[in-house]
């Protein structure tokens, strides 16, 4: 490829496209949601297989837009991300599930673990651990009901210090998943070295179950090693009863999808966690 010179750069910049105009708009707008409250978490259930029973949560971010209405995170974790915008709102983020743990509690529901999302922005703050632990210990929650997904590429970029952190994270009594296994480059001499509770099975390999035989034997295969780790594996994406049943045959631990429910509002939680029963 030809190396765009210095005039080629400064003749271009001024004139924004449509993209980069909206996304700067976006920016804007998305500090307001954080000020103005506009960010709401949905509670996807976690189901065991072994007893089909609710088996915690994962949180999930919606922007509550006062015009789009409810906007999927796709549409902007990407700039929360790039604009360093996702440190406060991942703090808000860990500190409302704190909250939402403990209102639960008060409703006399019995506590299941709910994980949150890390993003790699997040992750690269030294004193990430210290964060988690001063809003966590702030709130009043039990450091044991919270865990944290984090992916491969995440854990990968510089293994060495992630696993300080998660050693770290470790410490304070949180559990720690891989989130979307299979869909990065993990090297399988690090994932033994990281301090891992949970694996997760990206929903690309769960998809085509049990027709396609390759995703079959990967399947097989990567619940087989992760059970050889001592890690306990959720599969993602399950939207059949299908599906399910394979995945029981495989014994894989949990399943999250659409079968046993889409991401929910807290409050519609409540019900879920006095029945148990999901499945
Ligand atoms: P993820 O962590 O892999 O979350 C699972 C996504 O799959 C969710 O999409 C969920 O609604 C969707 N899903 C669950 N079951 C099914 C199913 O059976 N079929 C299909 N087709 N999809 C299913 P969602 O909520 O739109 O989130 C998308 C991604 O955005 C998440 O992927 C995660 O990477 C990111 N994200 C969401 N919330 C947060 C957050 O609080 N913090 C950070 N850093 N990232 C988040
Ligand atoms: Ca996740
Ligand atoms: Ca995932
Ligand atoms: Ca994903």
């Amino acid at each position: 490829a030809k190396k765009a010179g210095r005039n080629t750069h400064s003749f271009y910049m001024p004139v924004m496209n449509e993209d980069a105009t909206r996304r700067l708009r976006t920016e804007a707008e998305l500090r307001e949601a954080l000020r103005r409250e506009e960010f709401v978490l949905h509670y996807q259930p976690k189901v065991s297989l072994a007893t089909g029973r609710l088996a915690g949560f994962e949180a999930l971010l919606r922007w509550q837009h006062p015009v789009r209405g409810l906007v999927p995170p796709l549409e902007f974790i990407g700039i929360l991300e790039d604009t360093g915008i996702i440190i406060p709102v991942g703090e808000w983020i860990i500190g409302q599930v704190c909250r939402q743990l403990l209102l639960w509690e008060r409703e006399g529901a019995a506590p299941v673990p709910v994980a949150i999302n890390l993003s790699a922005r997040q992750f690269q703050q030294a004193d990430l651990a210290q964060v988690i632990e001063r809003i966590v210990g702030a709130s009043g929650a039990n450091p044991q009901l919270l865990e944290f997904e984090l992916t491969e590429s995440l854990l990968m970029a510089d293994p060495e210090s992630a696993a300080a952190t998660l050693a770290a994270i470790k410490r304070l009594g949180m559990n720690l998943s891989i989130d979307d296994f299979g869909t990065g480059y993990s090297s399988l001499a690090y994932l033994k070295r990281f301090p891992l509770d949970t694996l997760k099975i990206d929903r690309a390999f769960v998809r085509d179950l049990p027709e396609d035989g390759d995703d079959a034997a990967i399947t097989q295969a990567v619940i087989s090693l992760a059970h050889h780790l001592s890690l306990k594996v959720v599969a993602e994406g399950v939207e059949t009863l299908e599906q399910a049943r394979t995945l029981h045959g495989y014994a894989c631990d949990q399943i999250q999808g659409y079968y046993a429910s889409r991401p929910l509002p807290a409050a519609e939680c409540t019900a879920l966690l006095a029945r148990g029963q999901l499945i």
